[in-house]
């Protein structure tokens, strides 16, 4: 069969890709080495919960014209992220906003709050300048970035056992970009995420990513002028006829199907064999329990266990996400791992290194200009899903 597209993962940006291509005509065939669709954001039912597999996913996001988007597809629930954090026997409130600081310091005013977090950073940001002999202050990593925006006791207590555990590196370590992720407030407002639209697909994420794919046909948007087809269980290294371990122009696969271009959501230093060296990634290793006799194991979706000494940085309880009542719970323990060969990367380490060298693997694919790369690992980014959907439509209207 002659394909306008080899999309290869069906994963999110992929299935966007793949569903934008089927409205503008094209025929689109779409390849996941795993035997399900929907990447990394794939949820199983079981016991009647959506069971996050590969780590929690909460949609959030500020751009309109995304969230209008991904609402064509799903209903999304009124879910509001809002994690605890178990630091030995005290719990604290996630983000750092002011029941975190009331409980942290028996305090109730944001100006309380204020002055304390205040005499903290200003005494760090001295201490480092005096280390350093210098008079301006500059975050060099991680770790001062922290010290000098939330003071000593946050810092110890709920940022650096969770980022070192995350990370596997030293704060000092780490680049100070990271942490930005963390919102601070001084308001009592738990909410995880300052974007203006958050929830859950009622149904889970793999409904919104089969719609995606149109292999859900329950709706008028079955019908595009274009096609797709998803095959599952199929290892692109295999499929795509090579030269060398380039796929060969023009590109077919070993069955014989054509395709005019290639869009690769994988490792983008795997598609070129390693040639510049490897990317760094970051794994994670995932413990699910279900305990059918229990209804409520923790009381929240996500607990985050920000000690050292803790082996997993969260608890998930998937119930949770979408207000689950019925009789019996999931949870999943997460634990950062390493990664190597062959295992799953789920972050990638964006500090200066490995940013340098992805940006020449990024001129290496410009000698491929019928080759695409797109999502967290083809295009090295620590996307959220709504900058996935963003960054696909943007690559559609580049075409
Ligand atoms: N983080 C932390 N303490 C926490 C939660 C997060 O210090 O209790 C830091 C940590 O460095 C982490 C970053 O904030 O890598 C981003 O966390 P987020 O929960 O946004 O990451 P993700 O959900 O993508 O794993």
């Amino acid at each position: 069969m002659k394909y306008d597209y080899l999309v290869v993962g069906a994963g999110l940006f992929g299935a966007v890709f793949a569903h934008e291509m089927a409205m503008q005509g094209k025929a689109v065939l779409v390849i996941d080495k795993r035997d399900h669709v929907a990447g990394n954001i794939y949820t199983e039912n079981r016991m009647g919960i959506n069971v996050h597999k590969y780590g929690a996913h909460i949609f959030h996001t500020s751009d309109k014209e995304v969230w209008d988007y991904v609402n064509e597809f799903t209903e999304f629930n009124n879910y509001i992220n809002s994690p605890v954090a178990v630091y030995k026997d005290e719990l604290y409130n996630l983000p750092f906003n002011m029941n975190t600081f009331s409980k942290m310091w028996n305090i109730r005013t944001p100006m309380e709050a204020k002055e304390i977090i205040k005499k903290q950073a200003d005494a760090e940001v001295d201490r480092i300048r005096k280390e350093r002999a210098a008079d301006e202050f500059e975050p060099a990593n991680l770790e001062e970035q922290a010290l000098s925006l939330a003071g000593r006791d946050i810092y110890e207590k709920l940022i650096k056992g969770y980022t070192e555990k995350q990370w596997g590196r030293d704060c000092t370590e780490l680049p100070s970009f990271i942490i930005k992720r963390l919102p601070m407030r001084f308001v009592y407002d738990n909410n995880y995420f300052n974007d203006r639209y958050q929830g859950i697909p009622m149904g889970g994420y793999t409904a919104l990513v089969e719609r995606l794919l149109l292999i859900k046909q329950d709706d008028e948007k079955s019908s595009l002028p274009g096609s797709i087809t998803v095959k599952t269980g199929v290892d692109y290294y295999d499929f795509v006829k090579m030269e060398g371990n380039i796929p060969a122009e023009p590109f077919e696969s070993v069955n014989g199907d054509s395709f005019g271009r290639i869009l690769f959501t994988g490792m983008i230093d795997e598609f070129f064999g390693y040639k510049l060296g490897t990317l760094e990634y970051r794994s994670l290793r995932f413990e699910t329990e279900d305990l059918p006799d229990v209804d409520n194991y923790q009381g929240n979706a996500v607990v985050n266990y920000t000690e050292r000494e803790v082996p997993y940085t969260r608890i998930i309880e998937h119930k949770h996400f979408e207000y689950g009542q019925g009789k019996g719970t999931i949870i999943t323990k997460e634990y950062p791992a390493n990664w190597k060969h062959g295992d799953e990367p789920y972050y990638p380490m964006n500090d200066d290194k490995n940013n340098k060298l992805y940006t020449q693997y990024v001129d290496m694919a410009k000698e491929y200009p019928n080759i695409l790369f797109g999502g967290r690992l083809g295009q090295y980014k620590y996307y959220n899903m709504d900058q996935v959907v963003r960054a696909a439509l943007d690559m559609v209207a580049a075409q």
